[in-house]
């Protein structure tokens, strides 16, 4: 494990413990309660504006290949990944816009140009997810992509892209050139990349299957687009409008997806497949790649089922399930 790599893992346990109170938060609505809430984000926040947004070289983790043609060039606050089509790059995910700078750097340091990015797909709406879109757009001419429930949040329209929970203003907007609908198979080169909607985490969030390219056998990669529960919290959905059987619509998703066959877990945050173990453990031991794990998908999916059922029994607010 690198230098780099080991600050960056240290950080995102604090980053995780930190967000795991924001979520651990009980719907009494007793000053108590709310006291405690806002406690734990400003926790959280600090830390995440401290990583990602006032300082992002703090977030830097030097990019790597993880198999095949997917890269990891992403920052510990929120995942990119660059794919290989072979016919041009494909971006999953630009981060906040503080960090485009390492994201560029870091995909010219696995020796491409990043003038060749021509698809940027989103795995849904938030500001640590598109807010370096704008940026990379402009640069590169790439053509943006993003599930349909979420362009009035790329757009600006919808004030949902957790910006201000960020303690940013979002100034990055832009109106996406592909709205994805559920079940669309979209072709990037030698990419082939099938999106279902599986709203919760906001009504636009995807999850995607395709063909992983250049491994010694044929492989597939997967990614829920959005398993936190900071946007399935009660008090959260209330105070924006919303209602609370979202909550009932995501384990719908999940429960959607979990039997595919998936051989490669792609994470938006790290701590969701264990990127940055995984990638210690990779250079250590290049032979046995610890991405290739056709459990992982399965587990990953019942744990946040697991975890939904325990932020409804904390808020004494049980969904159907
Ligand atoms: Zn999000």
């Amino acid at each position: 494990m690198s230098c780099s790599y080991l600050v960056a893992f240290k950080r995102i346990h604090l980053i995780i413990d930190a967000l795991a109170e924001i979520t651990n938060v009980s719907e009494t609505g007793s000053p108590g309660a709310a006291g405690s809430l806002e406690r734990s984000m400003e926790m959280g926040l600090e830390i995440l504006e401290d990583m990602g947004m006032r300082h992002p070289w703090k977030g830097h983790v030097e990019p790597f290949r993880m198999i095949g043609n997917l890269y990891f060039v992403g920052t510990v606050p929120a995942s990119s990944h660059l794919i290989d089509t072979g016919g041009g790059l494909l971006l999953l995910d630009t981060g906040l816009p503080q960090s485009v700078y390492l994201i560029l750097e870091g995909i010219r340091r696995l020796g491409f140009d990043p003038s060749d990015i021509r698809w940027i797909v989103h795995s849904h709406g938030h500001y640590d997810h598109l807010g370096g879109t704008r940026a990379i757009a402009e640069l590169t001419g790439a053509r943006t992509y993003i599930g349909r429930p979420d362009a009035p949040l790329a757009s600006g329209e919808q004030d949902l892209t957790w910006a201000r929970e960020l303690g940013a203003q979002f100034y990055e907007a832009f109106e996406p050139d592909v709205l994805i609908d559920d079940g669309d198979v979209l072709h990037f080169g030698n990419t082939n990349m099938e999106c279902l909607l599986t709203p919760g985490h906001s009504l636009g969030t995807l999850t995607m299957f395709w063909n992983i390219e250049g491994a010694d056998r044929p492989l597939t990669a997967a990614m829920h687009g959005g398993t936190g529960q900071n946007t399935l919290a009660a008090d959260w959905l209330r105070s924006h409008g919303m209602p609370l059987s979202i909550r009932d619509e995501f384990r719908a998703g999940l429960r959607r997806v979990r039997d595919r066959h998936v051989d490669v877990v792609v994470g938006n945050h790290v701590g969701h497949n264990g990127t940055l173990e995984k990638a210690a453990l990779l250079k250590r031991n290049p032979a046995a790649n610890p991405f290739v794990d056709p459990t992982e998908w399965k587990r990953f999916l019942l744990d946040t089922e697991r975890s939904l059922d325990e932020m409804l029994a904390r808020e004494g607010t049980p969904g159907i399930s």
